[in-house]
């Protein structure tokens, strides 16, 4: 199928042509045509699937084709979640663009606001901008939402989780009139918050889910393995990391200290490791995401700051040093590998701090995780069981330090990248050592 199928035009279809995209992806092939029809959407499918394009095609489309409500205000405004997406959908939007008059202004948080109002006062097509900063503006009145045609909020679910539902309000508020078009797009929109939230942005939307929140990804292949301490998830970082087939990898953590915690030790070891967290200036933010993007290193050690949307394609794994703690994002960090047809590794230590996310995620994931063991690096850590999670986690973590797990396993040496059905049961559970209460929640 061609683009020009789904009324894309010709100039556009030529710098997709440009950058190797000759073929819509599902989701292009379903929400192009919606959108051009002026619908209303809520659109699901997997990470690194082409929702960028799925949503800046039909925009862009419509600003070269449709004549404006307003010759001032923004015609197309689209909000992402962190500075780093909206950077990024701003450059694949400033490629499509490129050659004809249509203008962007990208608006984040951590620049310079004044220099921002003056990019806004040339009355550009098209707003790039994270909640935060855009809903400043508004209230500023540099930026004016009377003329939007269309409004589109990528990985809407995210923006929700990082409290920005009062941004996200004053911009339907102010973009509140008959004519404004919403789309809406995620892996993970299948969410009751998202629901109450998409009442008031759409109008009779066109629902396109083309997979589950926590349907397999085919192309992401993801391991699990049990580490004691922090000790042991460094020993096995460096095992996984060191390994031949690694192209560039990111490495999740779950709070900002321990990026540069790890980024240190890795670089003492001979990596080319960067952090990246939240805390760093604006400048510094973009520098290290477009050193990694040129691959100019090939460790990014980061937080969920980064799990979201980013798209570079020569990730072959991610690693979770720390289990997130909302099953969304999960899927959204592997996400940053096996994108656009590639394949990816998932890896995720597990310890026993990371049980009570472990089992969220294999709740959300339907079971479909598997632990597997480094030879040399295999632990005493066999999971938890569970009751009172503070109080038993506790005992069970003292239990394992004072008593060394007895050597309960299977005779035959271990291979190194086998699935073990062994250590925990098919409920989560460790093995029990004493057969008692097979369910306890
Ligand atoms: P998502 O937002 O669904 O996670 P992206 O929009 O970031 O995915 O796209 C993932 C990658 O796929 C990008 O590198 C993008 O350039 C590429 N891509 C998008 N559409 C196509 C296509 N039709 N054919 C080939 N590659 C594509
Ligand atoms: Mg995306």
């Amino acid at each position: 199928m061609h683009f020009t199928e789904l009324g894309i035009d010709t100039r556009l279809e030529k710098q997709l042509a440009h950058q190797g995209i000759t073929q819509p992806t599902d989701i292009q092939a379903h929400a192009v045509p919606t959108a051009i029809a002026g619908h209303d959407i809520f659109a699901q499918s997997k990470t690194g699937s082409g929702k960028t394009l799925a949503f800046l095609l039909p925009a862009v489309q419509r600003v070269m084709k449709q004549k404006a409500l307003s010759k001032r205000d923004p015609r197309v405004l689209i909000v992402a979640p962190t500075r780093e997406l909206a950077t990024q959908v701003y450059s694949q939007l400033r490629l499509l663009i490129a050659g004809t008059n249509i203008s962007a202004v990208k608006v984040l948080g951590g620049e310079n606001f004044n220099d921002q109002i003056k990019a806004l006062r040339k009355d550009p097509h098209f707003v790039v901008g994270t909640p935060g900063r855009l809903a400043d503006h508004l209230s500023q009145r540099s930026l004016q939402l009377s003329g939007l045609e269309l409004l589109i909020f990528d990985e809407a679910d995210r923006i929700l989780d990082l409290g920005f539902t009062d941004q996200v309000k004053m911009i339907n508020e102010l973009a509140d009139h008959r004519l404004r078009q919403t789309l809406l797009f995620s892996a993970t929109l299948d969410h009751a918050q998202v629901d109450a939230l998409s009442r008031n942005l759409l109008r009779s939307p066109k629902q396109i889910l083309l997979s589950a929140s926590n349907e397999q990804h085919s192309d992401i292949t993801q391991q699990l393995y049990l580490a004691d301490h922090l000790d042991h998830k460094e020993a096995l970082l460096e095992h996984f990391v060191k390994q031949d087939n690694v192209g560039q990898c990111i490495i999740f953590t779950a709070t900002r200290a321990d990026t540069q915690r790890l980024s240190q030790l890795l670089n003492d070891k001979g990596f080319k490791a960067q952090a990246l967290a939240g805390d760093l200036t604006q400048a510094k933010r973009l520098e290290i995401m477009d050193a990694f993007s040129r691959e100019n290193f090939k460790i990014l050690i980061t937080t969920d700051v980064a799990s979201r949307g980013l798209d570079l394609l020569s990730v072959t794994h991610v690693i979770n040093f720390d289990l997130p703690k909302h099953a969304e994002e999960y899927v959204h960090r592997i996400g940053r590998t096996g994108r656009a047809g590639f394949k990816g590794t998932a890896i995720s230590l597990v310890g026993p701090k990371d049980w009570p996310s472990y089992k969220a995620i294999k709740a959300f994931l339907n079971d479909e995780l598997s632990f597997f063991t480094v030879d040399g690096l295999v632990g005493k850590f066999k999971g938890l069981r569970e009751k009172k999670p503070n109080t038993v986690w506790k005992k069970a973590e003292k239990k394992v330090a004072a008593k060394p797990a007895k050597p309960k396993r299977k005779a035959a040496p271990k291979k190194p990248k086998a699935p073990i059905q062994a250590p925990i049961d098919v409920d989560g559970f460790a093995p029990m050592r004493r057969k008692k209460k097979p369910e306890q929640e």
